[in-house]
């Protein structure tokens, strides 16, 4: 019943998507894709964020219009749009019964949150979602430290001394960043006491682009300036050189300030390319704290919340046990792939007036259930697994000594990395002891010459790989 040939036609575009720009860019741009609607030859698709519709428009257009016409050759064009921040969580494919929606839970929308929301909207901060608060956010192994430092921030007061500046948290998408900053700015705003502003790197962007065009950059810098706590959300896509240079300037005179800052980004400080590297090591200066990938047990917990959230409105929504394990296990890749199962079943049960059981479960979230995402390797990772190979240090990697024995072990280590991880030659070689991207091309096609004619290398080559993956 919930599964509209649309909503198949838009799951298999998606399919093809990823397949086409691989699942990297895919994660990073189009994992919050929505489809609105199909009519006659135009398809309406909606993303949270201009920032992501300005990207998406200038970069992958052609790209997601074949994708559309491959399936559906009589499409002739995409719209997209930037939805509103608090939308119904129900897809738009399912029929959304009205109780579904994500507006604030009544007791949520509680005497606490809404001067909060008054006063950091009044500061231009970016919307919050009332959900996400310390209260539903779920402890584990993976994210118990970016938790602890989390709720530390949240509860210094003015003038306490700051412990950790910044606290960088990173982890891929999906893993509770978003919940964890937004988390902070609501506990740390609620005494009323400090000011505790929660930005997308977009909406810095925007802002402060934005500010200038009305030239009253300074006013929005001391706006910045007067506030205790800065938050700042998924900072990969933060652009532009002028944009950096007056986020490192910020970022200076707050620390400097001994005002706290929180930042969020799906990699580490060292891999954020477009960065400079006085930035780059302000940034590595503070506390940084990787969130791992949900273990089966937060999975487990992540969707014991979200039923309980669900009761709070609809009593008779029960999930048995088995129902909640078979998802926790069979639903590997992230947080929001577990709030949808949670969803469907939810739309499911109250459309069909019929109870949750496994075998409905496992028909609703079929879609969601994908094979294990291939593990993300990092380049540290691969001159570490080289350099123990070949019995050499990771500094001698990182020299310039040419002699013969460090030689073929570095070009291998590079050729690993432009092979196992998306990152770029120029990259490498800065990762490399500050090479050219021209020496790392040249190991690239050395390397690949070689493994083709040379079978020893060419095992020793794929004995590191299988090293690397598991
Ligand atoms: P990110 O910003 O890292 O992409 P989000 O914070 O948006 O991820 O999390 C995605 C979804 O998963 C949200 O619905 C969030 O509430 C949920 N989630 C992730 N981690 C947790 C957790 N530890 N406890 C409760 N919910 C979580
Ligand atoms: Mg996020």
């Amino acid at each position: 019943m919930m599964t509209t040939p649309e909503q198949d036609r838009w799951s298999r575009v998606k399919g093809r998507l990823r397949t086409s720009v691989g699942e990297d860019v895919y994660t990073s741009w189009f994992a919050r894709m929505d489809l609105e609607g199909v009519q006659e030859e135009s398809v309406r698709l909606s993303v949270p964020t201009r920032f992501l519709k300005s990207w998406i428009q200038a970069h992958y257009a052609e790209r997601v219009l074949s994708c559309w016409q491959a399936e559906m050759p009589e499409v002739h064009r995409i719209d997209l749009t930037v939805r509103s921040a608090v939308r119904p969580i129900v897809q738009k494919e399912a029929p959304a019964p009205v109780e579904t929606r994500r507006a604030p839970a009544p007791e949520l929308r509680s005497t606490a949150t809404a001067p909060v929301s008054a006063n950091h909207d009044a500061l231009g901060g970016s919307p919050l979602d009332p959900r996400l608060t310390f209260a539903s956010f779920v402890v584990g192994r993976s994210n118990t430290l970016a938790h602890a430092a989390a709720r530390q921030v949240a509860e210094g007061r003015r003038g306490d001394p700051v412990m950790f500046n910044p606290l960088y948290i990173h982890a891929g998408v999906g893993l509770g960043k978003t919940h964890l900053l937004q988390a902070v700015t609501w506990a740390g705003n609620s005494g009323n006491e400090r000011k505790v502003l929660y930005l997308t790197a977009e909406k810095f962007m925007y802002g402060f682009v934005a500010a200038l065009k009305t030239q009253t950059a300074l006013a929005f810098k001391e706006a910045l300036r007067g506030i205790d706590v800065l938050v700042i959300d998924d900072l990969q896509f933060l652009q532009g050189k002028s944009t950096q240079a007056e986020f490192c300037h910020t970022l200076n005179a707050l620390i400097d300030a001994g005002r706290q800052v929180v930042i969020a980004a799906d990699r580490p400080p060292s891999d954020l390319e477009s960065l400079d590297d006085r930035v780059r090591s302000r940034l590595a200066g503070g506390l940084v704290v990787e969130m791992g990938s949900l273990g089966e047990e937060l999975r487990h917990g992540i969707l014991k919340s979200r039923v309980a959230a669900a009761r709070a409105h609809h009593a008779t929504f029960e999930v048995p046990e088995e129902v909640l394990t078979y998802l926790a296990r069979a639903i590997t890749h992230n947080g929001r792939d577990l709030e949808g199962a949670i969803n469907r079943l939810l739309a499911h049960s109250k459309l069909n007036s019929r109870p949750v059981t496994l075998e409905m479960a496992e028909h609703e979230v079929r879609d969601l259930i994908r094979p294990q995402e291939p593990k993300r390797i990092k380049i540290e990772d691969i001159q570490r697994v080289v350099a123990r190979q070949y019995n050499v240090s990771r500094s001698d990697l990182l020299s310039s000594r040419r002699t013969a024995n460090v030689v073929r072990p570095r070009q291998v280590a590079m050729y690993l990395a432009k092979t196992l991880t998306l990152r770029s030659l120029p990259e490498i070689g800065r990762r490399f002891g500050g090479r050219d991207h021209t020496t790392v091309l040249h190991a690239v096609r050395k390397i690949e010459a070689l493994v083709s004619k040379d079978t020893a290398l060419s095992e020793e080559v794929e004995s590191l790989k299988r090293q690397l993956q598991e």
